[in-house]
């Protein structure tokens, strides 16, 4: 499936308001994943094998990078 076939069922499914990433933090979560080395197929996250693109979309998600978050902060939930 395509990056953006992934993103469309990623935003179908419902998540709570509260728990929900803001679209500025989730479009800015993809871009740090678009730039990564370890970003395969353009949807898989080589450190934890799951779909950035619903990885993102909650706002606990968080980056697994082994030398740190590549994620960016301060940009709103
Ligand atoms: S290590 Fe972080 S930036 Fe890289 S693909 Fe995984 S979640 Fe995205």
């Amino acid at each position: 499936m395509s990056p953006q076939g992934i993103a469309k069922l990623a935003a179908e499914i419902y998540i709570e308001p509260d728990l929900r990433a803001g679209m500025v933090l989730y479009k800015g979560r993809l871009a740090a994943c678009s730039l990564c080395g370890d970003l395969r197929e353009g949807i898989i996250c080589a450190h934890c094998g799951c779909f950035v693109q619903f990885r993102a979309r909650t706002v606990k998600g968080y980056c697994p990078h082994p030398d740190g978050d590549k994620w960016p902060v301060g940009i709103g939930a």
